[in-house]
């Protein structure tokens, strides 16, 4: 008889049934929490005991995904601390939420697995107990649900893990163990997506569109639309990866470097960019039509790139149609243009992995052939730090990744012939590492992690900060004399007030150029402030703290609030307070102490809009576009600051110059960002003076630069400084390859602009 071993080297299988004591596991802990390489090392560890409802699995193969390189990184979620605050004691992670093996025990509870049953695990776990989970509703919802190997402990990095029985599926015997291990994650999560909202489940004849289609979501969203006889068309960045995503069954693919509207929607009040927007997305749709040969739009579009693409999967989505998303992989803050939403009457729906159901239903599809695991790269027990090191780097081949744990070799596992009918896809004709690809990270600057960030209040009231008094005007003034009252009294914004004095809507810059875009001087002289100010007016009492005021502001994207006193039950405005002002008082000082008074904003009645047809016709309204370049209406010079520069030093150019931005530049002179008045007041908030004195501007910076050449048309400057909310360009200069800032566009240049010229 062979001697049972308290541990065994990896690669040696112990006996069926036989649980040593001791395991090999590449382990995270906080100390080491970093880069992959850094983060993860092996270390000898008890083996794990399973619950009455749990399993052990003698683990062949691993998945890699993402969450584990934030799991290494302890970012955005600390997952070992938050575990051990739910009393799990246990200082270390031991990640993997895919993977192939071999049950070598079983809970008391189990009924439906057996010593030496091979299975594919999938990762949702939730609590049994759990009166939502009993009544039989869907265990996505309730709030015990956690992902194996991410948010628990017990991975499949491992020689033994530690699962829910239910996790268990069978395991395809015409795969290899790695193969086996590469699919269920993506695969269950695209499932759900696809067949889990039940008036958009996945009909025959579906038209899909699935972004992304070579990547890992995408090629199982491509076979599970062939499997139900819909109609994929995939979306991808080159043409090389057409062939792939038709072999996988897409009936055509579309490469979207062919347009450029992808982005955060024009402002809705910008004209002539929303027409330009509407003519890159419609070519888009007909990109669509000319794949399918008909014209029908996609009844399900699958997404994840998320704030790129999102204005444009809701605009192409079918009538009664619906958008599925399941990451942000670009970006999360999303405009969707509710027009077309509510008139088309589209669903944007959420969706995340996959109760058991859908993960059987994709298990299925895998083992009658009719889903191949498309797995691109496999890596042994030593490159499992690596092959995360790929991911975290963005430098990971496309498709999906498996590791082998106690496999011994690659190749192995696979002990009947494929099905019949089964085409296994080769991975993309060509796998190379990506380029440029931009995953949006999930936490800001890591100045200080916000956990460990005391809570510093700015207690100090709103009065005490702001000035008193406010540049106003009627609803009937013309907007060139609002203009010239701003440029006079140097301010952004004037607040409208009706015959008693009482605020009744804001002008800001913003609106004034927005209602000069695509009109002539001459259309312009017949409107007055009324008809373009916004009635929204964000206020706050003379009572509410700075940190609520400065909350408020960030919130809805502006730099000022019309304080105002509430007591007759209307708005009377006392005074503002701007970014400045904060700045001018909030970098001195400490915060006072005392208790924060809690806010009133009082906010006048909504806007109400008639609802617009959906595709407005623009060319009617007779939109002109202004021939003005931005060399044109540019202040040339910018102020600029090292990114080593200390922040108050930044605060203090602000202020000197009475500028709200200054642009951060590299040694070489190069722009590499911005640090804005907002930027500076949100390194405020939350800290002491000495932690915000602490800070340099490269750490608070904003690294997208919004940019432009000085030979753009300065309607295109206008609709990229409102689709990105800002104030201001950085106009550059490509030199060699480098942007070096030569200027500064900003929104008064503009308004001067128009208003001198007719
Ligand atoms: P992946 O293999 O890296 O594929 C992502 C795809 O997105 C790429 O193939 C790329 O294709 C496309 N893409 C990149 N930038 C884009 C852009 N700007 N516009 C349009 N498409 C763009 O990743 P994955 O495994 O499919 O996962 C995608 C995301 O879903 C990740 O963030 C992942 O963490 C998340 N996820 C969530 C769940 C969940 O349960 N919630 C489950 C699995 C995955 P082209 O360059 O060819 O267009």
């Amino acid at each position: 008889m062979t001697e049972l071993k308290e541990l065994y080297p990896v690669g040696e299988q112990p006996p069926l049934g036989y649980v040593p004591p001791k395991m090999h596991a590449w382990l995270v802990r906080p100390e080491r929490f970093g880069e992959p390489l850094k983060a993860w090392q092996v270390e000898v560890i008890d083996t794990p005991t399973p619950a009455d409802d749990e399993v052990l699995v003698y683990v062949m193969a691993a998945g890699v995904n993402y969450n584990n390189v934030w799991a290494g990184l302890g970012i955005p979620v600390d997952v070992i601390g938050a575990r051990n605050k739910a009393g799990e004691p246990e200082r270390f992670h031991i990640g993997g939420s895919d993977a192939s093996g071999i049950v070598y025990q079983v809970g008391k509870d189990v009924t439906h697995l057996k010593v030496g049953d091979e299975v594919a695990i999938h990762c949702g776990t939730w609590s049994r107990d759990d009166p939502w989970v009993q009544s039989g509703e869907d265990p996505m919802y309730s709030s015990t649900f956690r992902i194996w190997g991410y948010e628990t402990n017990w991975g499949s990095f491992a020689q033994f893990t530690k699962v829910q029985a239910h996790q268990c599926l069978p395991r395809p015997q015409h795969l290899t163990w790695e193969q086996s291990a590469a699919y269920m994650l993506v695969g269950a999560t695209a499932y759900r997506m696809l067949y889990g909202w039940e008036e958009h489940a996945l009909r025959p004849d579906d038209v899909v569109l699935i972004w992304g289609g070579a990547g890992g979501l995408g090629s199982m969203a491509i076979q599970i639309v062939k499997a139900a006889g819909g109609k994929a068309v995939a979306v991808v960045s080159e043409d090389d990866k057409f062939e792939y995503c038709q072999n996988l069954g897409a009936v055509g693919c579309i490469n979207r470097k062919n347009f450029d509207h992808w982005g955060m929607l024009p402002h809705w009040k910008d004209t002539v960019g929303y027409n330009q927007w509407l003519k890159g997305v419609r070519g888009f749709g007909k990109a669509i039509w000319d794949v399918l040969g008909e014209r029908r739009s996609p009844r399900i579009v699958f997404e994840h790139p998320g704030e790129t693409t999102i204005p444009t999967s809701i605009f192409v989505c079918d009538t009664g149609g619906a958008v599925v998303i399941c990451a942000g992989t670009t970006g999360y803050n999303a405009t969707v243009d509710l027009r077309y939403l509510w008139m088309r009457q589209k669903r944007l729906q959420g969706s995340h992995f996959a109760n058991d159901q859908q993960a059987k239903g994709f298990n299925d599809l895998v083992l009658a052939g009719k889903a191949d695991p498309c797995m691109s790269r496999a890596f042994t027990w030593e490159e499992l730090p690596y092959s995360h090191q790929l991911m975290y780097e963005n430098k990971h081949p496309f498709g999906n990744m498996a590791i082998l744990i106690g496999a011994p070799d690659f190749g192995l596992g696979k002990k009947i012939a494929e099905p019949a009918g089964l085409t296994t896809i080769e991975p993309t004709a060509e796998i190379r590492e990506r380029e440029g690809f931009y995953r949006a990270p999930l936490h800001p600057v890591d100045v200080q992690k916000p956990a460990e960030a005391p809570a510093v209040e700015d207690s100090r009231l709103v009065r005490e900060l702001m000035h008193f008094g406010v540049i106003s005007c009627s609803a009937g003034t013309p907007v060139d004399e609002v203009a010239q009252r701003m440029a006079d009294y140097h301010v952004h914004a004037i607040v409208v007030t009706d015959v008693d004095g009482y605020a009744v809507g804001v002008v800001s810059q913003t609106d004034i150029v927005l209602a000069r875009q695509g009109r002539s001087a001459a259309e312009m002289a017949g409107i007055s402030a009324g008809a373009i100010m916004s009635t929204n007016v964000v206020t706050c009492a003379p009572e509410a703290t700075v940190s609520e005021a400065i909350t408020l502001m960030t919130r809805n994207r502006i730099h000022r609030l019309v304080v105002v006193d509430t007591r007759s039950g209307k708005p009377w405005p006392v005074g503002v307070l701007s970014m400045t002002d904060i700045i001018t008082y909030g970098m001195r000082s400490a915060p006072l102490s005392g208790p924060a008074m809690s806010m009133s904003p009082a906010a006048l009645a909504a806007d109400i809009y008639e609802p617009m047809a959906p595709e407005p016709n623009l060319a009617e309204l007779g939109v002109i576009e202004d021939s003005t370049l931005v060399a044109d209406v540019m202040h040339r010079g910018v102020v600029a600051s090292p990114a080593g520069a200390s922040v108050m030093d930044a605060a203090r150019q602000m202020l000197e110059h009475g500028i709200h931005a200054i642009v951060v530049v590299a040694d070489d002179g190069r722009a590499v960002g911005v640090v804005s008045q907002t930027d500076v007041v949100l390194a405020r908030q939350g800290r002491t003076v000495e932690q915000a004195a602490a800070l340099s501007a490269g750490d608070i910076m904003t690294p997208s630069l919004v940019s432009c050449t000085a030979d753009r048309k300065l309607s295109e400057a206008i609709t990229l400084m409102t689709r990105n909310r800002v104030h201001r360009l950085v106009v550059v200069e490509d030199q060699a390859g480098k942007l070096m800032p030569v200027g500064i566009l900003s929104m008064t240049d503009v308004i001067r602009q128009f208003f001198s010229r007719n």
